[in-house]
């Protein structure tokens, strides 16, 4: 999709849930260079996971009080986001004597991270102050990427690409999964992707585009009918309009299947979908109908057959809480090294 740009790994919160060292390895065996984390201590442990060749580590946290040591360790670069870290910034260079590596992002309409258009502008025109910094992206973020309709998308591109001009030496950085889709005059030098490495839609819904990253299973404890009229689960669940047959799962919400879920997010079970009935700490109650479930079979919770939209979107949550939140105890196995 950005064929021609470059592509960076954002491998925040662990890597979404799934393990940063080992994602971020995987991410730079296909050819990522560049990796987006949100803290210090995250950047710091992804240095040591991929070591010191060939990794430029972003931390989007930028130069919050008394990084810097820290950061020039561990050669991470701060992504700056506000006046006062910038000034931080600048004495630590000027500190250090050479001029330090960093990203300015600029905030363009989402209002949460980076410097308002009028502060990048002073930046710029302060050339004293930038030659102690060797700003190496210029990046903003996309507030409604995931909805092409919304025009707040092509107001944002608008600033961004007013501002852009006014760091000629430095590359540009804007899209994030959504952003990526949304076209080519979104992408820039370097798109930022974080949900869609991980099997997310950039629509916050299936895609066909998107393979499958993440499977998570679990095995069938018990299977048991249960009569009409007769409550399932803790008080104030499900109570059953007809006789059912349903298969218990030893995964709950510990494992990530949100409890929010049931009744509209689905399992997959001897060859069909079958609807969540109850989700507690360690146990889901699925509709097993009249398929032969053994016990010990293996239930899908997510992966090829129970697609990750789906599933936050049957919890009210995007991709992205579904993928943090998934087991920190199940045993987890890389495939493909
Ligand atoms: C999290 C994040 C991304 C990745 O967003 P996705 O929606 O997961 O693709 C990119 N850029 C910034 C600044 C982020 O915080």
């Amino acid at each position: 999709m950005a064929a021609g740009v470059e592509v960076a790994a954002v491998v925040k919160s662990d890597g979404y849930g799934l393990g940063a060292a080992e994602v971020a390895r995987r991410l730079r065996r296909e050819g990522a260079r560049s990796f987006f984390v949100a803290r210090l201590e995250e950047g710091d442990a992804l240095r040591t996971a991929l070591g010191d060749q060939g990794a430029d580590i972003y931390v989007l946290d930028g130069m919050v009080v008394g990084a810097g040591r820290r950061l020039a360790a561990a050669r991470l670069i701060p992504v700056l986001n506000t006046v006062p870290q910038v000034e931080a910034a600048v004495a630590f260079a000027a500190g250090s004597g050479a001029p330090l590596p960093c990203a300015l992002h600029i905030d363009t309409g989402m209002n949460r991270q980076g410097l308002a258009v009028e502060e990048a502008c002073a930046i710029a025109a302060a050339p004293g102050r930038l030659a102690r910094l060797d700003v190496g992206l210029v990046m903003s973020h996309l507030g409604s990427a995931h909805d092409p309709s919304d025009p707040r998308n092509g107001e944002q591109l608008a600033r961004f690409s007013a501002v852009r001009p006014l760091f000629p030496e430095a590359r540009a950085s804007f899209a994030n999964s959504g952003g990526t889709f949304l076209g080519p005059e979104y992408r820039f030098d370097m798109v930022r992707p974080g949900v869609s490495l991980y099997g997310g839609g950039p629509e916050e819904r299936p895609d066909p585009a998107i393979a499958t990253v993440v499977r998570l299973e679990a095995s069938v404890l018990d299977i048991r009918r249960v009569a009409a009229g007769e409550h399932l689960g803790y008080g104030s669940g499900l109570v059953l309009q007809s006789p059912t047959r349903v298969a218990l799962l030893g995964a709950g919400y510990t494992d990530g299947i949100i409890r929010a879920a049931r009744q509209q997010g689905y399992a997959w079970l001897a060859g069909a979908r079958r609807r969540l009935l109850a989700v507690t700490m360690d146990l889901t109650i699925v509709e097993a109908g009249d398929a032969p479930v053994q016990v010990g079979e293996m239930a899908e919770l997510l992966g090829p057959n129970v697609l990750l939209d789906d599933l936050a979107q049957a919890a009210g949550t995007v991709a992205h809480e579904v993928l943090v939140r998934l087991s920190p105890r199940a045993e987890r196995i890389y495939l493909g090294g």
